[in-house]
């Protein structure tokens, strides 16, 4: 107990990282929250702006 509990990445909710579904190593309480997760980080993806080929920088 304790020390590697493991909480929703989502909700906060404490999971069993035996059972939990995952997503990028992250663990979630429902296989919902686990979407949801997956559809906002890919979303956060698509509008973040390109900044890697950017010029030299100092
Ligand atoms: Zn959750």
């Amino acid at each position: 107990m304790g020390w590697f509990d493991k909480h929703c990445e989502k909700c906060g909710e404490k999971v069993d990282k035996n059972t939990a579904p995952q997503r990028f190593g992250k663990h979630f309480c429902s296989k919902e929250h686990a979407e949801e997760y997956v559809n906002d980080r890919e979303a956060q993806m698509k509008q973040a702006p390109k900044q890697k080929s950017g010029g030299g920088c100092c």
